[in-house]
């Protein structure tokens, strides 16, 4: 089966995977056919966990034009994830939170939901992991 393939049927399973170069042992995330180093194959998917860091987040109040089309929106954040175990980073919606609460290097997990075409779940955001 095509490792792309996996991917998406992992994701049915409300499973996250990663692809990997076993050769220099980079895990990509969203998966990756090539390893952008050595430029091979990648040549496994390993299921990642569902949880990360959040290491800089913005918000849809920037730029003014965003403002105006959002105005009765809530406020919708951004921030830069990284998946725990791995090096690779990704810009997803940070849900179930407010601006004021976030900080750099706090634990986030994701948030599933469904898709907009399918009924396929799909990763909808993450959100604060509450530390009690
Ligand atoms: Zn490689």
């Amino acid at each position: 089966m095509y490792i792309l393939d996996e991917f998406y049927i992992g994701l049915d399973e409300k499973k996250i995977f990663g692809s990997k170069c076993s050769k220099c042992k980079i895990v990509y995330f969203p998966p990756k056919i090539r390893c952008k180093k050595c430029l091979d194959q990648t040549d496994e998917l390993i299921e990642l966990p569902q949880t990360g860091i959040l290491k800089n987040f913005i918000d849809s109040d920037i730029g003014n034009h965003v403002k105006k089309k959002h105005k009765n929106k809530k406020q919708e954040l951004y921030g830069l994830v990284q998946i725990d175990t791995i090096q690779s980073k990704i810009i997803m919606p940070i849900l179930n939170a407010e601006k004021a609460n976030l900080k750099p290097g706090m634990k986030l997990k994701v948030v599933w939901g469904k898709g907009k075409i399918t009924d396929t779940p799909h990763i909808i955001g993450f959100e604060p992991i509450d530390l009690e």
